[in-house]
């Protein structure tokens, strides 16, 4: 049994969750405890008294524990994407590329714990300075969903510690097993009791508490824009004063392809983009919008290469498409593959769910893709959050400028040129947080800021030096000598 950890101590939970392979569903990877509604209060207790303690450490063994930390998770590598594999159902390099990421973000807040950024400005008043200096917030509650079940906890949980906060970690319930050996990789730094809280459970039972305890001062949260809302309708109704508020929610990224592309470069970018890690990323390029004059050799190069995709289990060092995460997300995007047939696009591969692949039972998905898609379709302006792309053809740049910018979300966003006056223009044009000019949408450095615009995102950026701007608050000081 996998224990919650609280004020320093493993803690049973009053119930238990047993979680399984998504690649072999008679493969049990544990049970985990969840966490009460009391438990999950005496978390906030327990950070909120640590506060103090935690601050008083001073940057330098903060920074050491940060460093201690991600130390860990680098030396644990395989051992960690080999778990992640398992319980998420990343295939093997996508999951080794994550718990790197995981561990050079820790490395980062480590040097960032030194680096605390602040500002000395002339005063008009004669004689005076303005100091403008950061301080922590206070007790954060980290939300997370399940498809980076190490890299989105490490870089909020990272930078939240760094800057002298305390932490109350709620993981997805699908996986409490990558959180479980983060926590414990976590308590192995030796924090003082209470620094960091890990309250593994349902949000329907725990989540009032998490949304709304008096002691927390921010609420760090990355999943759907449903549950988004939610954060932040609490966040603002908390009783006992506003709770300050970060959201990262979905995406429906456009991959531009323009007349002037490196074919073969944009096929590998939308390969990438659109069906790696089973296309369960918010950055995933769910829409491929190519122009006239390529739409035909883009298409006919996608199929050449699709079967190369291997599906199966996430484990297997072949297999380059794991499954999907669970039977319920594993129902939406074949609802949503009939439904794209419904609307008139044509499915001219995968989409197929397989039950069983080399005797192991799993929710399995060949890569689908959509040709003949039109921008107003439900599959072109929703969120599939599966290995479901669409290709929307179109007269030229402008138009695709146009048809990339029409959705609710901002996430990401890709063109594939050879100009460097288009790319420009793209760049400029594209409303998304993040552009990638002949690269896949997904991803970012450890060190660079993420985020998007629109309906995906709301709140200063994460990572990099701009997590400041959510993990710290402002004070302006004068003093007249
Ligand atoms: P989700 O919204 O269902 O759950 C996210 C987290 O919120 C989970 O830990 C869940 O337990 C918790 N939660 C749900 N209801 C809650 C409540 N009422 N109170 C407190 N906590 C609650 O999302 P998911 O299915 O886990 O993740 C998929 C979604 O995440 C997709 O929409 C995807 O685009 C998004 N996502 C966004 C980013 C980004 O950075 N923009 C990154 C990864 C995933």
């Amino acid at each position: 049994m996998y224990c919650n950890f609280i004020d320093g101590k493993w803690v049973e939970g009053q119930a238990v969750s047993t979680n399984i392979n998504p690649s072999d569903t008679r493969d049990i990877i544990g049970h985990f405890a969840r966490a009460s509604e009391a438990q999950a209060q005496a978390a906030f207790a327990a950070a909120s008294e640590a506060l103090a303690e935690w601050a008083a450490w001073g940057p330098q063994q903060r920074s050491d524990a940060l460093d201690s930390i991600g130390s860990e998770i680098l030396a644990r590598r395989d051992e960690l994407a080999d778990l992640l594999a398992r319980e998420e159902g990343k295939a093997l390099p996508d999951a080794r590329g994550e718990v790197l990421r995981a561990g050079q973000i820790f490395k980062f807040f480590a040097g960032e714990c030194l680096r605390l950024p602040g500002e000395l400005l002339a005063s008009t008043r004669p004689g005076m300075t303005v100091e403008i200096t950061r301080e922590p917030i206070g007790v954060v509650t980290v939300i997370t969903p399940w498809n980076f079940p190490l890299a989105i906890p490490a870089w909020k949980i990272a930078p939240a510690l760094a800057y002298g906060n305390t932490v109350v970690f709620k993981p997805a319930e699908l996986v409490p097993g990558c959180a479980w050996v983060l926590a414990e990789i976590i308590s192995r730094a030796r924090l003082p009791a209470g620094a960091f809280n890990l309250v593994m459970g349902s949000s329907r039972e725990i989540g009032n508490v998490l949304l709304n305890d008096p002691r927390l001062a921010a609420i760090s949260f990355t999943g759907s824009e449903g549950t988004g809302r939610k954060v932040a309708q609490a966040a603002v109704a908390r009783p006992g004063g506003m709770a300050r508020f970060q959201l990262e929610m979905g995406g429906k990224n456009p991959l531009v392809v323009l007349d002037d592309a490196d074919i073969e470069v944009a096929v590998a970018c939308a390969l990438d983009g659109a069906y790696h890690a089973t296309g369960q990323r918010c950055t995933a390029s769910s829409r491929l919008i190519v122009t006239d004059k390529v739409h035909d050799r883009f298409v006919a190069a996608m199929l050449a290469k699709l079967p190369g995709l291997q599906v199966g289990d996430a484990r297997n060092p072949a297999t380059r498409i794991g499954p999907v995460v669970d039977a319920a997300q594993l129902a939406q995007d074949v609802d949503y593959i009939q439904l794209g047939q419904r609307e008139g696009a044509e499915l001219v591969y995968g989409g197929q769910a397989i039950a069983e692949v080399e005797g192991k039972p799993g929710f399995y998905l060949t890569p689908a893709l959509f040709v003949g898609a039109s921008p107003a379709m439900r599959i072109c302006q929703e969120e599939i959050f599966g290995p479901v792309a669409a290709v929307i053809r179109v007269a030229d740049a402008e138009q695709a400028l146009a048809v990339a910018n029409a959705t609710p979300y901002g996430l990401s966003a890709g063109v594939c040129t050879t100009s460097l006056k288009q790319a420009a223009q793209f760049k400029r044009g594209l409303q998304a947080g993040m552009v990638m000019v002949n690269a896949p949408t997904a991803g970012v450095d450890p060190h660079a800021p993420f985020g998007g615009r629109k309906g995906s995102s709301y709140g200063p950026r994460e990572q990099g030096r701009y997590a400041a701007e959510f993990f710290t608050q402002v004070k302006t000081s004068y003093i007249n000598p």
